[in-house]
């Protein structure tokens, strides 16, 4: 199956102005080349996905970072993955754990979330991850903080999804001790990671469905770090937030994974 690396990048609540919004991602596509192996998925503030998606050319697919559970009706402040689809996005990010922790939301939230952004044909990118930094056994089991959350957190967030959607499926691996902590991952624990995951869908589906998602890496991955995960790791591609808003070293990521 073919399977391109992602590479996202999560701008999170910056720039604060159109205008750097839009340097910005000038910056990016106009320095960037187009790689058929590759997906570059920018996922920027809400406000603005539609003046972005306006000047964007082919080089790039826009991804927004959350979404509501319904698609329309009266629900002040959401934002429903339909308009999104409308919009022109492809991607929603859904339960990174800055929502988990500040806007409390849960597995039974972030299921919902996930319905009907593939209800509204969007992909799904799930974050998932444990609090404190854990490690493996020498038999490459994982110590218990990182395997129980983790498969408590698919199992709940894929709860009465049916196994034919899994292929638009893309789980990114984020452990909270690592997003912008400059701490990142080892390769190998990253890839005993992405093994987990996949052995925990192979339990809730099965071997060939697990098959069909994409897992990737997030927190603190930067140009030096990036192919630990993408090259060694053998992850489906990163979700990188800090390095993604300096243009400069988000085209190194990409070049480094592309070349
Ligand atoms: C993230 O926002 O999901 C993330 C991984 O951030 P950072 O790359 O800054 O660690």
């Amino acid at each position: 199956m073919d399977k391109k690396i992602l590479i996202i990048g999560n701008w999170k609540c910056n720039p604060v102005t159109l205008k750097e919004a839009k340097n910005l991602f000038g910056m990016i596509s106009g320095r960037m080349t187009k790689n058929k192996d590759t997906e570059v998925v920018i996922c920027p503030p809400f406000v603005y996905l539609s003046s972005l998606i306006d000047v964007s050319q082919d080089k790039v697919v826009f991804g927004a970072q959350d979404c509501f559970w319904e698609q329309k009706g009266a629900f002040t402040g959401e934002i429903s993955p339909l308009e999104l689809k409308n919009l022109g996005c492809q991607y929603v990010i859904v339960g990174h754990s800055e929502r988990r922790k500040y806007l409390k939301e849960t597995d039974e939230m972030i299921n919902k979330e996930i319905k009907m952004v593939l209800k509204s044909r969007l992909k799904p990118i799930l974050c998932l991850g444990e609090e404190a930094r854990d490690t493996f056994n020498s038999d490459g089991k994982p110590l218990n903080e990182m395997s129980l959350i983790v498969a408590e957190q698919l199992e709940k967030a894929l709860l009465g999804i049916s196994a034919s959607r899994i292929r638009e499926m893309t789980i990114a691996y984020e452990p909270i001790w690592a997003i912008g902590t400059g701490s990142a991952c080892s390769s190998d624990d990253a890839m005993k990671a992405g093994l987990f995951i996949r052995k925990t869908l192979a339990k809730i589906y099965d071997r060939t469905t697990a098959e069909k998602a994409r897992i990737i890496y997030g927190g603190s991955v930067n140009s030096k770090n990036v192919n630990e995960y993408v090259k060694e790791a053998r992850m489906d591609g990163v979700l990188v937030g800090g390095a993604s808003l300096n243009a400069s070293e988000f085209i190194r990521i990409i070049e480094k994974i592309n070349n």
